[in-house]
């Protein structure tokens, strides 16, 4: 009597717990269900690219395209006619065969009602209701607030008649598009980089190279854009992913750039980094520790400001970086904002970095290529070795009309666009090839109540053919990313 009772109680303890443990598990099932149901309906929604206006970050359909000689990989929007067989690589000029099956457009995750919580910020990338068609969603990216003033002017955005306020980083590393890379360089081949001064004009072709200063002048590098066989070329507002559109490509010379080169300094060296843009040359000055020179940006061999003294090691690897963005000027040492003059330290109105952009639209009386140029040189009593040179230009809004008459302005140059109460203006980072509140008929901008959400995530990115089957489904794994 003893031992039954205590057996079957066993049974039925461990009866209830398995069946409270079934119900748990139909529970949690049934919460997940409906919280997937809900975080689909209310927070998150997914969204296919439709076209390439926010390539190269953001990539409607088409052809996934690898250089065999250099391995630069970048994709090239389809085209309604047939693909040619091959293309030049937009960076060693080899032909690159074109897949015949293009890819499908990225699959992003969009937060909704974000903007009922937190007001959108400029340079956000935005999923909204196109205005003169509100069944169709567009993606772009958001740079007009309600009751601004927007104007391009120079490739730049400009929001009550000044300058945009500095990019947020995450979105001008966005907005950084590839021109130039040493690692699509070398094996014998030659690059973009030549030697300049004493030691001739010969390109390099084998990477890191040593820089040894002979003279006062220091040893440089310098960078030749275009086809290394060629004339050199102005740095323009080239989109790659644009070769088979009929877009307006190429009609501006670039003269936001960014240089970023991994070199290391022998003590005693002081590496400078030159930035051209028009009549303007900016210097960027790295002096190794321990000289006690501070780093410093020249601007036409004057001074303009000075930073931190030893702020750039000797003896080991460091990333140097420099740029030339949205007149301002910034200075970095491995990653770290050591001066920028776009922030807490602005130049005063006088001094403010303003120079004229050439465009095809403007009479312009050098040649283009002098327009924009990039050096980078080591001087004082030691050498550098430099490795990994890239060359990456800001985004340069065009100043492409629409065509009909529009009730706000277009916000393209002489035209600007005023935003009322809840008014949104919008660009797509494909700045030649994007239909966007510049080029809208009727109603160019975006109303709040159009807004969806804020694009977050590329959840499936630009699917491609797999092996053997006729759909389009493998992603490319390596391009998971976080929309910026
Ligand atoms: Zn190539």
């Amino acid at each position: 009597m003893s031992r039954h009772p205590e057996k079957s109680s066993d049974q039925a303890a461990r009866d209830r717990a398995e069946r409270d443990s079934l119900l748990e598990t139909v529970e949690s099932f049934v919460v997940a269900f409906v919280l997937a149901f809900v975080f689909r309906a209310y927070v998150v929604e997914a969204f296919v690219i439709p076209t390439g206006s926010m390539a190269p970050r953001l990539n409607g359909e088409h052809h996934a395209c690898v250089c065999p000689t250099c391995g630069y990989a970048y994709g090239v929007g389809i085209d309604k006619g047939t693909a040619p067989e091959s293309l030049g690589c937009p960076m060693c000029g080899s032909a690159v065969p074109v897949p015949r099956m293009p890819n499908a457009g990225d699959r992003i995750l969009v937060l909704k009602y974000m903007y009922d919580l937190f007001e959108p910020q400029r340079w956000d990338v935005v999923v909204f209701k196109y205005p003169n068609d509100p069944s169709q969603n567009y993606i772009k990216r958001l740079v007009g607030l309600p009751g601004e003033k927007i104007e391009i002017v120079g490739g730049d955005l400009y929001v009550n008649d000044r300058i945009a306020p500095p990019k947020p980083d995450r979105a001008q590393e966005s907005l950084w598009m590839p021109v130039g890379d040493t690692r699509y360089e070398g094996s014998g081949r030659p690059g973009r980089w030549r030697r300049s001064g004493s030691a001739g004009a010969a390109a390099v072709t084998e990477w890191p190279a040593t820089l040894s200063p002979s003279d006062g002048e220091g040893a440089w590098l310098e960078y030749r854009h275009g086809d290394a066989h060629g004339p050199p070329e102005a740095i323009r507002d080239v989109y790659a992913y644009n070769v088979l559109s009929a877009g307006r490509d190429g009609q501006n010379v670039v003269t936001d750039l960014r240089l970023r080169a991994d070199v290391t300094l022998e003590p005693g060296a002081v590496a400078e980094v030159a930035l051209t843009a028009c009549e303007d040359e900016f210097r960027f000055v790295f002096p190794a520790s321990g000289l006690g020179q501070k780093v410093r940006i020249l601007r036409n061999g004057q001074l303009v400001a000075e930073g931190p003294a030893d702020a750039v090691p000797s003896g080991r690897e460091i990333c140097l970086e420099a740029a030339n963005v949205d007149h301002g000027l910034v200075l970095k040492v491995d990653g770290r904002r050591v001066m920028d003059l776009n922030g807490d330290r602005r130049l005063d109105e006088q001094d403010t970095v303003a120079y004229e952009v050439p465009s095809r639209s403007r009479a312009w009386d050098r040649s283009e290529s002098e327009a924009s140029g990039v050096r980078i040189g080591v001087r004082g009593a030691g050498g550098a070795t430099v490795a990994r040179l890239r060359v990456d230009r800001d985004v340069y809004y065009t100043n492409d009309r629409g065509t009909a008459a529009m009730r706000h302005g277009r916000g393209v140059e002489s035209d600007p666009c005023r935003l009322a109460a809840d008014e949104f203006f919008v660009l797509g980072d494909n700045s030649p090839n994007s239909a966007d509140s510049r080029r809208w008929d009727h109603e160019p901008v975006v109303s709040r109540d159009h807004l969806i959400g804020k694009a977050f995530f590329v959840y499936w990115p630009s699917a491609g053919p797999a092996p053997g089957l006729p759909i389009r489904i493998v992603p490319t794994v390596s391009e998971f990313r976080f929309i910026r």
